[in-house]
């Protein structure tokens, strides 16, 4: 059984006097700054300069640096921007500003697993990496709960590092919901396994085949976003509050009775099975980092007009209608951030 962490596990007061510099203000960035600073810590944020989140940060209440000097002002070092642009901004304007004993901190592994980012020996490295998009990481922070997080020291070379990690994990509202021990090997691979093969990738594909078979079958395109998109969240909150039993007792003995004889037909088991272990081997041997990367190099043509073609599809024109005339006007939670 893996090993988790609560908030009785974690002592807040190891960040007393220390400088925790938040790099980014994204998703993630925002979210970890505003509830380390309404947790009392001492944060700074830092960014490029010019970036349209400069007045966003300081609008929140918080001191902006550049990313050099946010840098070399923190104890602690986090690193909140993309994972493909961290190794170049990590080596240039970084690097030079860590002392050692600081701690340089990741929300995920990839820079590190994939070896694009080497630290120093004399560094502690540790992450802290939050099951959840940053927007929920706020929200959920600010009504009293907390999106539970993964912590993995792949250096510690204060030998601090753990208490100061969770410390850090409590300072997010991440410790009430539940942090659970790994290594950056693990929280990467799994991570990218999921995301590809059920999270986004997955769920993405079967929303957009369920809503084309209904659409080419003669239905109206309104009715098939409210069954394969809309009702999604609806379903995922049941499985999220009390796992897959909440849902079949809240949904019809017809649905369940569906569900039993037509999911493995839409997602066979031994096709669907192996596919996905195909998956999981190019991200345990490299081959999708390698492409990821080559793809970030390249101008990322593929990656620009796929995101053209599904701005286009019809799930997302149909959609983006219904959910403005949605009487509480969509969705606010997007807006706390302006990326
Ligand atoms: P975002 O894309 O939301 O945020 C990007 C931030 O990075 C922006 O503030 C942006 O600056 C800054 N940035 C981008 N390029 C540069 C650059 N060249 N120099 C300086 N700053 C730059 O990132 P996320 O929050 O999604 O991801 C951050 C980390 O968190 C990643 O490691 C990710 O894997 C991890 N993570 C993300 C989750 C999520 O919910 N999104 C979930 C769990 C982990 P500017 O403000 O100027 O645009
Ligand atoms: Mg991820
Ligand atoms: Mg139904």
């Amino acid at each position: 059984m893996a090993k988790m962490y609560y908030e009785k596990d974690c002592d807040l007061s190891y960040l007393d006097g220390k400088k925790i510099a938040i790099i980014g203000y994204g998703s993630q960035g925002h979210a970890h700054a505003m509830n380390l600073k309404d947790s009392g810590c001492d944060v700074c944020v830092g960014l490029r300069q010019g970036s349209k989140n400069w007045a966003n940060a300081e609008k929140a209440g918080l001191q902006v640096k550049t990313v050099e000097e946010a840098a070399q002002w923190g104890d602690i070092v986090m690193i909140l921007i993309n994972d493909e642009v961290q190794a170049e901004v990590y080596k240039k304007s970084i690097a030079p500003n860590l002392s050692s004993g600081n701690m340089l901190m990741f929300a995920h592994g990839f820079n590190i697993r994939y070896q694009q980012i080497v630290p120093p020996a004399d560094v502690d490295v540790v992450m802290i990496a939050p099951k959840g998009p940053g927007h929920t990481v706020r929200s959920t922070y600010v009504n009293g709960k907390g999106v539970p997080c993964l912590i993995a020291v792949e250096q510690n070379a204060t030998g601090d590092a753990y208490k100061l990690g969770l410390a850090y994990a409590a300072g997010i509202g991440g410790a009430r919901g539940g942090v659970m021990e790994t290594t950056f090997h693990d929280e990467t691979e799994t991570d990218l396994f999921g995301e590809q093969a059920i999270l986004c990738g997955g769920v993405v594909e079967l929303m957009k085949l369920g809503f084309e078979t209904l659409v080419e079958a003669g239905y109206e395109p309104e009715n098939a976003y409210f069954e394969c998109i809309h009702e999604m969240k609806l379903i995922i909150d049941l499985i999220n509050k009390g796992g897959v039993a909440a849902m079949n007792y809240s949904i019809s003995d017809t649905a369940e009775y569906g569900e039993y004889v037509s999911g493995p037909r839409v997602l066979p088991y031994e096709e669907t099975k192996k596919n996905m272990k195909a998956v999981l081997k190019d991200i345990q041997d490299g081959t999708f980092a390698g492409k990821w990367i080559a793809e970030n190099k390249n101008g990322r043509t593929f990656f620009n007009s796929m995101r053209a073609n599904l701005a286009k599809h019809q799930m997302e024109t149909v959609g983006a209608e219904l959910r403005k005339n949605m009487i509480w006007g969509g969705d606010t939670d997007l807006d706390t951030a302006s990326n």
